[in-house]
């Protein structure tokens, strides 16, 4: 690869190192010619093809900035959205694709985002899934109570009872708000 000081073409690599989750490599490189060290990192390609037909890299700064929105006046912090992007950029990466399409990428966003903010969530996915209608709403919010349920018996196992039913008293905090 080119030098990007001097433009010569080529370079030597002098140490490579993967990445803790092992999703990209770095390459420290040295150009022959001007001597100067530069370093490059590679990751597997992953775009988005959008319904326009266009395709764009992945970027975590867009999953972001799509969810923000949803996020505003809840207690979810910046670092709380760049956790979330990245177990976004990592379900789409273990599809092993290279590509994939804008609305998966809608679809990774909703698991995290429910286990982050229910209210954030519903937000999110009444425009990503074009609620029209109270009873989606419904039955989002149905599936939701299922689930925390499913939760609460799950943690109530082995447990005492009382310990099984303080769930509940968090929903009716939640939903006084
Ligand atoms: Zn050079």
């Amino acid at each position: 690869m080119h030098c990007p000081f001097c433009r010569h073409e080529d370079s030597r690599v002098i140490d490579s190192r993967t990445s803790d989750d092992g999703s990209s490599i770095r390459r420290r490189r040295q150009c022959p010619a001007c001597q100067r060290r530069f370093t490059t990192i590679e990751t597997a390609s992953l775009s988005v093809a959008k319904r326009s037909g266009v395709t764009e890299p992945f970027s975590r700064d867009k999953v972001v900035a799509g969810v923000r929105k949803a996020c505003q006046g809840r207690p979810v912090s910046s670092d709380d959205l760049a956790v979330l992007a990245q177990r976004v950029e990592e379900t789409l990466r273990a599809s092993g694709r290279p590509e994939i399409e804008a609305n998966e990428v809608g679809l990774a966003i909703l698991g995290p985002l429910r286990e982050l903010d229910e209210v954030a969530y519903l937000r999110f996915a009444s425009v990503y899934q074009s609620f029209e209608s109270l009873e989606d709403f419904e039955s989002a919010i149905t599936s939701l109570r299922a689930e925390r349920e499913a939760r609460a018996d799950d943690a109530g196992q082995g447990e005492d009872v009382e310990t099984g039913g303080g769930e509940p008293a968090v929903a009716g905090r939640d939903a006084s708000r």
